[in-house]
């Protein structure tokens, strides 16, 4: 069941609620709620009354549990309780040219990637459209409360969760990110484990927004361990339906590589990746490790993370090095999981 909250609501079903009103309020509240990023509660031009009672009517779906700051600042992480109890995350990240938030899709996550927290978790249930918006929103706030404010530039779905695995929501968010929020397409990055249907789905639209893929492997043995969703939708599939999101958008693609120590961080493993990334002229973004619990395996060293893409561009790959925002916090890429229980510790395979 999908709960119904104040950002649930789109603009016919706010027409519909208030149908006794006049015609301009839906345009009134619509434009207070997403051009102004006010809350309800703010909507002073309203009647007092209408107010009132819409406060009771809808409630917010984000319930604030904590909110914890690194990075001098520049890295804030949300911890949000949902209606049922299912809480999820969101990072606020302030660079000097942009702020970008990172926005969860899902509470939990079921493609039980071996290195990653959420996945170690496991799913608990789908977030609304709502939800996943109003995680802009409250994000939105904090970063205009900055001195000097702040305007958040940038959304990567690369919170908790699996968005191609729950496309509908995902794109209404997106949409409504886009058209109500204005930022625009190539400010926004959908980023998945390489669900197949959902790229094709992406490729049709309208929006050309950015597609990141969780590629971490380049053969399907080991993608297969780190990544068990590839046995469904193995690499050379996988590539097809990246290069005919790139004819589709000419939006080029990039690929999420985290560097595991002895794992995929060595000189042939990127000789392979470049293999796969060429043809796609895709990007690709180095992610060192970020320490999980239920992963036993440590992340690259520098040197080797250096080497690995130095190799990267003497091919010819585009290639930047992500940096570990929000580590100490565990707001960093994967460390995502929300509640704090013990989970099993997986060995992975080593490779020789
Ligand atoms: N499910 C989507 C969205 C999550 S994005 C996806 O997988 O693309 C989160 C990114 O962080 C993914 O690229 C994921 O593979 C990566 N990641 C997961 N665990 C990590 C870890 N421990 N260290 C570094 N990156 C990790």
């Amino acid at each position: 069941m999908t709960p119904q909250s104040l950002y649930d609501l789109d603009r016919s079903a706010w027409g519909e609620l208030l149908h006794q009103e006049p015609k301009f309020r839906v345009d009134q509240i619509w434009n207070g709620l997403y051009h102004q990023g006010k809350e309800l509660g703010e909507l002073t031009s309203l009647p007092k009354a209408l107010r009132e009672q819409l406060l009771e009517q809808l409630p917010t779906a984000l319930n604030k549990v904590t909110e914890q700051v690194s990075d001098s600042g520049d890295t804030t992480k949300f911890l949000w309780e949902l209606s049922g109890g299912a809480r999820v995350e969101t990072v606020l990240m302030l660079y000097p040219d942009r702020a970008t938030v990172c926005i969860s899709s899902q509470a939990g996550c079921a493609m039980a990637c071996s290195f990653c927290a959420t996945g170690q978790a496991g799913f608990e249930r789908q977030l609304s459209t709502g939800e996943i918006v109003e995680q802009v929103l409250r994000a939105r706030r904090v970063a205009m409360a900055q001195q000097p404010a702040r305007r958040v530039s940038n959304i990567v779905f690369m919170g908790m969760g699996e968005p191609m695995a729950n496309f509908e929501n995902t794109w209404a968010a997106v949409q409504r990110i886009h058209d109500d929020i204005e930022i625009g397409a190539r400010h926004i990055t959908v980023s998945t484990v390489g669900l197949i249907p959902g790229i094709h789905r992406m490729a049709a639209e309208a929006l050309p927004v950015n597609l990141a893929v969780s590629l971490h492997a380049a053969d399907n043995t080991l993608r297969n361990e780190l990544v068990p969703i590839n046995r469904k939708y193995p690499l050379e599939d996988l590539m097809a339906a990246c290069a005919s999101y790139f004819a589709a958008t000419r939006r080029r693609v990039s690929f999420e590589w985290a560097m595991i120590h002895d794992v995929n961080d060595r000189l042939s493993d990127a000789q392979a990746l470049a293999e796969l990334a060429h043809p796609l002229r895709a990007h690709i973004n180095l992610i060192p490790l970020n320490p999980t619990p239920g992963y036993a395996v440590r992340g690259s060293s520098k040197n080797r993370v250096r080497a690995f893409r130095e190799e990267l561009e003497r091919l010819g790959i585009n290639v930047t090095v992500r940096d570990t925002r929000g580590t100490e916090i565990d707001a960093a890429c994967g460390q995502l999981r929300a509640g704090h229980e013990a989970t099993p510790v997986s060995r992975p395979q080593r490779r020789s």
